[in-house]
């Protein structure tokens, strides 16, 4: 039975709580929580005043009027579509379309939606006659899925999926009122989202940066004092070779994709405090996190499993990773056919497959990347890591070709300026002969998502084009 009451806005209570602190800092401004909540207040008036749908999407750059407009949609109880700035007008207007939206708060002038721009919603005054109580099963954003294995799914959050994921991300990574958390992924994906909802939940300071720039990361980590941190492996590398240090951070939390064991040793090295974390839109961000301490005692695994952690029917050893919880979405809004295939009973299947060991839970590949080989398993990611301990090779993805004998044979496409064709033959000589690739091929830009992941669902179209 779902719970149905008003709970006062944690913007609003921060508000009274805190109204003098550090709400948000970007570049040389910053706004306290009193400041902050009357800005966003002033922003719900207006919105409220153009009768607008109950649910409008929004394009949000990381910058303060982006923050102050996510706050007024949430005051206004409006559920906001987040969509990826860097999209072309056709695909904004494929993906609105699957959810019947039609109007978007953007600095883009689209001729197929109707535009509010993001200016307009600063004019009137607060007079803070906005509700201040929500109901936690509401929806407050809706998001889509990156799209690595094909179709982009939209997501929705309730109020109680993104209050969940914040205890369960505060559990494994501690943070508190006093935190400084950087944050620089973008807010239109759950990673940055989470980051600012937590600050209002919690009541600790945002450093805000519009664009990933490492030097100036680096100078704020030294000079405002930064605990927090949330990256992705490919930023955190880059912060690497920019000689980054700890100073006062607490934790660095790297999610969204394996952070491989070149990267991690280097961290290790340099005693940064890197926790690695699993998760993905459909369960609000993360949900199992890796201590510092966990991944010397158990390198590779993603952190200690709960109840609410499983793997499903496992096959030596590996299955389907299951998960459930507060945080986890009811249900896809788009397309609806994925639900039929994403719940068993009340847990998520993430589709992706892990092992556990010793209490410890290690992701091996997607199941859809999954190459099966004359009846044998072969994880992508197995191969990927190998090569990539080969300095040269910037990424790499394995994939599955056709093969009249095997049925499917793994492929190699790797990225790098010079080919490395021998070297690769050598780190993969201590692996078994069938998940050696049959075949190498360098290309000077692997085939990526418009949020930079590697798509290996578009490596393979690439590659049996070129074959
Ligand atoms: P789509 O579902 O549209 O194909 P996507 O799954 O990449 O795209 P996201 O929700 O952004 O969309 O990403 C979640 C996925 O990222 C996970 O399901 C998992 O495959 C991968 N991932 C996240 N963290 C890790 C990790 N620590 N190790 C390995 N893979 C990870
Ligand atoms: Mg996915």
């Amino acid at each position: 039975i779902k719970e149905r009451r008003s709970v006062q806005h944690n913007l609003a209570v921060q508000a009274l709580k805190r109204p003098d602190d550090i709400a948000i800092q970007f570049n040389d401004s910053t706004l306290t929580f009193q400041a902050l909540y009357e800005k966003a207040s002033a922003v719900s008036d207006q919105l409220l005043e153009m009768n607008l749908p109950s649910r409008i999407a929004i394009q949000p750059d990381n910058q303060l009027n982006s923050v102050i407009i996510i706050h007024g949609l949430i005051l206004a109880h409006i559920e906001m579509v987040m969509v990826n700035k860097h999209l072309t007008e056709h695909e904004v207007k494929r993906q609105l379309d699957s959810i019947d939206v039609s109007i978007i708060i953007t600095e883009n002038n689209y001729t197929s939606l109707s535009c509010i721009m993001p200016e307009t919603l600063f004019a009137g005054a607060a007079d803070r006659t906005a509700v201040t109580t929500y109901n936690p099963e509401d929806i407050l954003s809706i998001m889509f899925t990156s799209g690595t294995t094909g179709v982009q799914k939209a997501v929705p959050h309730t109020f109680r999926n993104h209050i969940a994921s914040a205890e369960r991300c505060k559990e494994s990574f501690p943070y508190d009122s006093e935190s400084k958390w950087l944050l620089v992924l973008p807010l239109y994906h759950i990673s940055g989202l989470s980051v600012l909802l937590r600050s209002v939940i919690e009541g600790f300071t945002v450093i805000l940066f519009e664009k990933f720039d490492a030097e100036a990361i680096i100078q704020s980590i030294q000079e405002d004092g930064v605990t927090h941190i949330s990256l992705v492996p490919q930023t955190l590398e880059w912060l690497l070779a920019a000689d980054l240090e700890r100073h006062k951070l607490q934790g660095l939390l790297i999610g969204g994709a394996k952070l491989d064991a070149r990267t991690l040793e280097e961290c290790l090295k340099r005693e940064l405090p890197v926790y690695t974390s699993f998760g993905m839109t459909e369960t609000a961000s993360q949900f199992i996190t890796a201590s510092p301490d966990d991944m010397i005692n158990h390198p590779n695994s993603v952190g200690p499993v709960t109840d609410d952690i499983k793997v499903a029917a496992p096959l030596n050893g590996a299955g389907e990773i299951l998960v459930r919880g507060g945080n986890v979405m009811e249900g896809y809004l788009y397309p609806e056919e994925a639900n039929q295939v994403a719940f068993s009973d009340d847990f998520f299947m993430t589709g992706d497959i892990g092992q556990v060991k010793n209490g410890y839970l290690y992701v091996l590949d997607r199941r859809k990347d999954l190459i099966i080989s004359g009846g044998e398993n072969i994880y992508p990611s197995e191969i990927e890591q190998l090569v990539l301990s080969i300095p040269d090779v910037s990424a790499c993805s394995v994939v599955g070709i056709p093969d009249e004998k095997w049925g499917e044979v793994p492929a190699l496409v790797y990225e790098s300026d010079n080919e490395h064709d021998r070297q690769i033959d050598e780190v993969l000589q201590n692996i078994a002969k069938y998940k050696r690739p049959v075949l190498y091929k360098r290309i000077s830009e692997l085939q990526r998502t418009s949020n930079g992941k590697i798509s290996r669902h578009r490596v393979k179209e690439w590659l049996l084009n070129e074959i």
